[in-house]
């Protein structure tokens, strides 16, 4: 298919035309967390035309995203696939003139660099503060702009960071929300909620891939579809003593405060505390009378009752059925290792 007619639609819009269009196609940009929120976006800009993204996400998908994570069908639920695999493939689909990267991982301080390094932007898809810092952490001291996206329930939450001249995450929230705040485990989440806050997100990436920082929007605007409430926090500066941006102290780079073993969505829990490469097929073997056991390329699922034990081929594990560590600990070091 011709460049040109495939944008046609988009070039006619006067602050993208001819020059904004190559532009997107030279960009490139991670989407960190490929759920609601980085569906999309992945979605959106792979549309538009952005040359190179890079998906990465922990999770498979499962029968309960699919109200809301539209780039999923049915039968990716079924396979269980990683989610930023199965993102991939669709895009193909959609559009093979852009280049999509998948990553099937968890972002951590160890890999920040390597995964959020050599882009123009990062994305926010995610569903937890800790990535979030760990996110701004990078970007504000690389000086890339990110643009943070949340929703829950039927509202949703977005703010773009430019580094050095609008707010950034810790500005604005100094400490994690968590425990107080609802999560869409608890609260629920209304599909259109999510695609509005990603709508917006998607937007703002296609203003500073194009150039036009000046129309970006500088506040942290909250949205309720359902009610009809709106907010609009000027993030028009850094606050005076933030931690990343004034004080240049990135504690979330070093992984301070961040344990293996964490809480992942509801009733589950993720183990990731070193590099294990697993061989699917003899641990398949070695499971077998344990339960039962199946695995693809990307994923392998275990059922030791009443748990379920999904392990990828870097050794990272998410143990669904308890948010008791140690019952997930105990878990992963009869059946896969200590
Ligand atoms: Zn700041």
């Amino acid at each position: 298919m011709e460049f040109a007619e495939r944008y046609s639609r988009q070039v006619l819009f006067p602050p993208i035309g001819e020059e904004g269009q190559l532009r997107l196609a030279a960009a490139r940009l991670a989407i960190v967390g490929c759920g609601a929120t980085g569906s999309a976006l992945l979605s959106l800009l792979s549309r538009a035309g952005v040359g190179y993204l890079r998906v990465i996400d922990r999770d498979y998908v499962e029968a309960s995203n699919l109200q809301r994570q539209v780039l999923f069908d049915e039968s990716d639920a079924a396979q269980s696939l990683p989610k930023a695999i199965a993102a991939a493939r669709k895009i193909k689909g959609v559009n093979s003139q852009i280049s999509v990267e998948p990553h099937a991982a968890d972002l951590t301080p160890a890999n920040v660099a390597e995964l959020l390094g050599g882009v123009d932007l990062v994305l926010d898809g995610t569903d937890n503060f800790e990535t979030r810092y760990l996110m701004n952490d990078y970007a504000v001291s690389k000086g890339l702009p990110w643009v943070y996206s949340a929703g829950v329930a039927s509202y949703g939450v977005t703010m773009t960071v430019l580094p050095g001249e609008t707010a950034c995450l810790a500005c604005v929230f100094p400490d994690s929300p968590r425990g107080a705040v609802e999560t869409c485990d608890t609260s629920g989440i209304l599909n259109s909620a999510v695609n509005f806050v990603a709508s917006i997100a998607a937007t703002e990436a296609m203003k500073l891939l194009v150039g036009a920082r000046d129309s970006v929007r500088r506040t942290l605007l909250s949205y309720d579809v359902w009610t009809n409430e709106y907010a609009a926090i000027s993030t028009a500066t850094p606050r005076p003593g933030c931690r990343a941006c004034d004080q240049r102290d990135f504690v979330h780079l070093a992984g301070e405060g961040r344990p293996h073993i964490t809480m992942c969505g509801r009733n589950s829990v993720q183990i990731h505390e070193r590099e294990r490469p697993i061989d699917f097929e003899e641990m398949s073997r070695r499971l077998t009378p344990h339960g039962p056991v199946r695995h693809n390329e990307f994923v392998l699922k275990f059922w030791p009752d009443p748990y379920e034990l999904t392990l990828f081929p870097d050794g990272r594990a998410i143990i669904k059925g308890t948010t008791d560590t140690a019952i997930a600990r105990s878990l992963y070091a009869r059946y896969v290792g200590t």
